[in-house]
């Protein structure tokens, strides 16, 4: 059984635009917060040896229906391995990409 999750991918060939039109104007971005501590996906600290390797970001639909927003997820490299490995593994991490953004514990 494939973990479940609320996320969906930006179909191949489609820009952000595309799905979402209030994003078809903007020029730039503000950042607003601090980065998380921890991994969003293994919820493990980031170290100087666990480090970000990459920011996945979230776009709520309901939201973006009146304004452009996105949330932005920090990973460490196993996690971001597992993304690009695919398959039930890249499922999993979203899943718990997913939770995280909803201030779940890690399952995984
Ligand atoms: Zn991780």
């Amino acid at each position: 059984m494939r973990p479940q999750h609320n996320l969906v991918e930006l179909p191949a060939g489609k820009t952000l635009a595309d799905v979402l039109p209030v994003f078809k104007n903007v020029e730039d971005e503000r950042h607003i917060g601090m980065p998380t501590p921890v991994c969003a996906g293994c919820r493990k600290p980031f170290t100087a040896v666990r480090k970000r390797r990459k920011a996945f970001r979230l776009y709520p639909v309901d939201i973006c229906q009146a304004a452009p927003v996105a949330f932005a997820y920090s990973l460490c490299g196993r996690c971001w391995s597992h993304y690009q490995a695919g398959g039930d593994r890249k499922e999993a991490l979203m899943a718990s990409i997913d939770a995280f953004s909803d201030g779940s514990e890690a399952t995984q």
